[in-house]
């Protein structure tokens, strides 16, 4: 008897792997492997979620009524234009469901976040990895990339796992060098934590351009990463598109509360913004201090750095030391960076403590 066979397309797929929240022997660990907010979520958002839990019976509202105008007054953004989805991670998938399919290409970046290759390969369509320079965005080689096939161009900013930022004038060019039948996905997943008012210029593409879809997360600065709530903002045409084949309930009755509630409860928001910039700067300051022994920070605007290990200690035996420790981080073979560990900025305590046995495992290694 013949089973059913899988499109050959899919059977290319290499599965997501998510961050471990245990060590390979069993032992809870602190984990730093999945960039979530380690001051937790804010407690207005808890308060939220605990009122709306008891909704069980009945379906969510399929339209997000009350989650898109809380965007748009937040955002100052055409409510009608906002898609909202099981994460930012579904809303990356009905962009590329929408807009791409077999035989078409999809273009990212090398070291890109690791759901667009599986986004692309979903669809049929044929992923167009573009060089990266010194771990950041390169606009010219994504731009020579682009053919008669192109159809979309996913751009995290920050990018993810290298933390590394594209500036304004970087992806106007981009922008300015796309066809506008290419649509140019900016993933804003850690946009929050870029310092100062710096703004890619997503927002105002997103609002003027036929072709631009800005998304965003509420896993990451909002602290709601087991809610899977996340959102996108793009023309009415686009939009229109991708609610044709989104899944009609992918969000939560008390998901949706919650996110509603951290949205407007700014201290917390603020306080996570400024915990994450100083202790990105002092991890920073250190990884540089150990650069003798061969250790480099990719400099991040994200709640996470790339750490390189080019010198005795390798990225594998500082993977394997921090778990021994009890400390999860993320060690990225299979993205092309077996010299690399993304580490994510915890509490205070943790991030000293993944410096101290850095600086343990480095003298261990001498
Ligand atoms: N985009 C990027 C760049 C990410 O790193 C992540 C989280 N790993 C996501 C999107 C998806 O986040 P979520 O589905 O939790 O919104």
């Amino acid at each position: 008897m013949n089973a059913p066979v899988p499109k050959p397309w899919i059977m290319d797929i290499a599965p997501y792997i998510p961050g471990k929240s245990r060590t390979d022997d069993g032992r809870k660990a602190v984990k730093l492997s999945s960039n979530e907010n380690p001051l937790g979520t804010s407690p207005a958002a808890r308060a939220a979620f605990a009122a709306a839990a008891g909704n069980l019976e009945r379906y969510p509202d399929a339209s997000a009524v009350e989650l898109r105008e809380a965007l748009a007054s937040k955002y100052d953004l055409d409510p009608a234009r906002i898609i909202y989805g099981n994460g930012s991670d579904e809303v990356l998938h009905l962009a590329a469901g929408a807009f791409a399919g077999p035989g078409d290409e999809i273009i990212y970046v090398n070291y890109g976040f690791s759901v667009y290759p599986i986004a692309t390969r979903r669809v049929g369509a044929v992923p167009v990895v573009a060089p990266d320079s010194d771990y950041a965005t390169d606009v010219d080689a994504i731009l020579a990339c682009v053919t008669e096939k192109t159809k979309v161009v996913f751009i995290a900013n920050p990018n993810n796992p290298t933390g590394t930022y594209a500036t304004r004038e970087e992806i106007a060019r981009l922008h300015a060098g796309l066809r506008s039948d290419i649509l140019l996905v900016l993933d804003h997943a850690y946009a929050e934590y870029i310092e100062g008012e710096i703004d890619d210029g997503g927002w105002d593409l997103a609002k003027s351009a036929p072709n631009v879809l800005v998304t965003r997360t509420f896993s990451k600065l909002y602290g709601l990463a087991a809610e899977r709530i996340g959102w996108g903002y793009a023309s009415a045409e686009i939009i229109e598109a991708m609610h044709r084949i989104r899944l009609p309930f992918s969000i939560t009755i008390a998901g949706t509360a919650a996110a509603i509630a951290a949205l407007n409860d700014t201290d917390f928001v603020e306080h996570t913004r400024t915990h994450n910039a100083a202790w990105r700067r002092w991890f920073n300051d250190e990884i540089a201090k150990l650069g003798n022994a061969g250790l480099r920070a990719v400099p991040s605007q994200a709640n996470f750095v790339l750490v390189l290990f080019e010198g005795e200690l390798t990225a594998e035996a500082a993977y394997k030391g921090l778990m021994d420790a009890g400390y999860i981080v993320r060690w990225l073979p299979g993205q092309g960076l077996p010299h690399g560990l993304r580490i994510t900025i915890g509490t205070e305590d943790e991030t000293k403590a993944v410096v101290a046995i850095l600086q343990r495992l480095i003298a261990d290694a001498r």
